[in-house]
């Protein structure tokens, strides 16, 4: 089975890292249709060939990137607040998604197993947020999604599974962000121990 990290959509939104302040000065790693691309093609979303076109006017590229952010930002904000207003809103940005894709879903026998494919009519880099799309109806339907949490340690925006037992994590890796809050709370509970 794929590790929870590297299913696409948590990577999709780990694709922003936070800054100073968090998510209102995070840094992002997509900046253009080509880096979105790459990240698909690296996430298994997608293959170079069904988006990557010679010759294809740039607004379509640009259109392309465009959505694919925009179904990005619907399911962190669905995933950040969980109100009914987000919930909405991320439903409606992968159903304009789906509606004006080209694709064509279809089942294939590998052996004895049958898995989906996503194909697509046309070779076009709009394939591109339909292949998102479809990752996060993927997600959405495998991932138990009051599992999927976002990382505590302060400036950190990025989101995990928590796959524990009991439910207990709090951190996206506990070697980077895990371990720096752990020597913060080590560093204060020493300052109690020594102030009269
Ligand atoms: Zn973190």
């Amino acid at each position: 089975m794929r590790k929870h990290e590297s299913l696409p959509p948590i990577s999709l939104l780990n694709t922003r890292r936070g800054g100073k302040r968090g998510a209102e000065d995070a840094t992002d790693s997509l900046r253009s249709f080509t880096d979105l691309a790459s990240w698909a093609v690296d996430a298994g979303v997608v293959t170079a060939a069904d988006i990557m076109v010679k010759a294809e006017p740039e607004k379509v590229r640009s259109a392309s990137f465009a959505s694919s952010l925009k179904l990005r930002s619907a399911l962190e904000r669905f995933l950040a607040h969980r109100d009914t207003a987000a919930r909405r809103a991320f439903v409606k940005c992968v159903n304009a998604v789906l509606e004006k894709g080209d694709g064509v879903t279809a089942l294939r026998l590998d052996g004895d197993t049958m898995e989906i494919v996503q194909g697509y009519r046309t070779r076009t880099a709009a394939n591109l947020p339909l292949a998102i799309a479809m990752s996060m109806l993927d997600f959405v339907q495998s991932v138990p999604l009051e599992r999927v949490k976002r990382c505590e340690a302060e400036n950190c925006i990025w989101f995990f599974v928590d796959t524990t037992k009991n439910g207990s994590r709090r951190w996206c890796t506990s070697e980077m962000c895990g371990a720096r809050f752990r020597a913060r709370r080590y560093y204060h509970k020493s300052r109690e121990l020594r102030s009269p």
